[in-house]
């Protein structure tokens, strides 16, 4: 497959791009480094299959050369970057989407959707289920990233059945792991962070939300599956291991031997209660299942940015 991958120099488009080169598949990777970094893809240029093409997807974009597939995962992502970039992540999930759909139905490929889920919002059903319409304030500061993904959906279905788009729309529960950057602000990043540099852990709220966390290689093999089915979706992808965010603070704490204190800061405006993903349908039509425990893929997580003490000081000092 020759496999286009927008936001390939983020956290999860790198992870991506590496798979598929791995099992073989040619990647056109395309990001405007908004929140990625070229440090993610440098390895990747060893391949000859890889190529990579600085644009970005919410302006007209030319790929040449056939495509099998296009997944679109450039976003902002954390709450700080989508935050700092309102219109960037409106735009990126309504025009860049319509110009990825665009893209696909060139080339008769098919068309994968990082959707997310901030879909659901703040959700009045527990656990969510893909059925599920979710509970989104859509004039409050995370409207821009989780409405425009909610018409990023509606537009993707819209090509599915107005113009015969083979699609898949993947819903994507917090995911971590290495590539992760120090200082994005999410709360895996940043309580490690925090502990390696026995700076205090930041919780936000009382700590009793909650969030299930799943291990990047766990999610990467659920994308690459839906990649290969023809199924549409929405198809919930994360790890069913719910945590309180204090729990969470507790097992850095102990996984690091750091000696941080915890301190309490105001919750942010519409940050969702409780999270926790139903994979039913992912396990039936795609036979997926998460494989690593939160344990395991922290432990690996706090060593990989245990290996780069400068980036944790460098982001720091930004
Ligand atoms: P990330 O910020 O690391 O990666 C996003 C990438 O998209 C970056 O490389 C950025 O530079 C690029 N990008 C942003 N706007 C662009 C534009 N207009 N044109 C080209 N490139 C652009 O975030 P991530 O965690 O890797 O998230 C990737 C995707 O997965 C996003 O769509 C996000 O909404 C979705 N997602 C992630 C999570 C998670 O927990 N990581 C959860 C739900 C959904
Ligand atoms: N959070 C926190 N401290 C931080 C960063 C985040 O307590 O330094 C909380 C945040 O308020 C939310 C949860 O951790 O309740 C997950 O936040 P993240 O930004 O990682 O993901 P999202 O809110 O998008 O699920």
């Amino acid at each position: 497959m020759r496999v286009a991958v927008t936001g390939g120099g983020g956290f999860l488009g790198s992870h991506l791009c590496e798979a598929l080169l791995r099992r073989g598949d040619a990647v056109v990777c395309l990001d405007n480094f908004a929140t990625g970094k070229p440090e993610n893809i440098a390895h990747l240029c060893e391949f000859h299959a890889f190529e990579f093409i600085l644009a970005d997807v919410s302006e007209a974009v030319q790929v040449h050369g056939p495509l099998d597939a296009v997944a679109h995962l450039a976003s902002p992502a954390s709450p700080p970057d989508y935050l700092r970039q309102p219109l960037q992540t409106l735009a990126v999930g309504s025009r860049g989407s319509e110009n990825m759909l665009r893209l696909a139905e060139q080339n008769n490929a098919r068309f994968l959707l990082a959707s997310t889920s901030e879909v659901y919002g703040d959700p009045l059903v527990h656990p969510q289920d893909e059925e599920y319409w979710g509970n989104v304030n859509p004039v409050g500061p995370r409207s821009v990233y989780d409405e425009a993904k909610r018409y990023a959906e509606a537009v993707t279905m819209a090509y599915h059945r107005s113009r015969g788009v083979d699609v898949g729309i993947v819903r994507i529960f917090n995911t971590y792991g290495p590539r992760m950057r120090p200082h994005d602000g999410r709360v895996v990043s940043s309580f490690i962070t925090q502990a390696l540099s026995g700076e205090p852990l930041t919780i936000y709220g009382d700590g009793k939300q909650t969030r299930s966390f799943c291990y990047v290689d766990d999610l990467i093999r659920g994308i690459v599956a839906m990649l290969d089915s023809s199924v549409t979706g929405p198809v919930n992808l994360g790890n069913p291991e719910e945590r309180t965010v204090l729990e969470l603070a507790e097992l850095v704490l102990e996984l690091t031997g750091s000696t941080s204190d915890i301190h309490y800061h105001p919750l942010p405006t519409d940050d969702p209660t409780r999270r926790r993903p139903v994979i039913t349908r992912a396990a039936e039509l795609l036979g997926w299942d998460p494989e690593v425990d939160v344990r395991q893929g922290l432990r690996r997580t706090v060593d990989w940015f245990g290996s780069r003490p400068q980036d944790i000081a460098l982001a720091a000092a930004a």
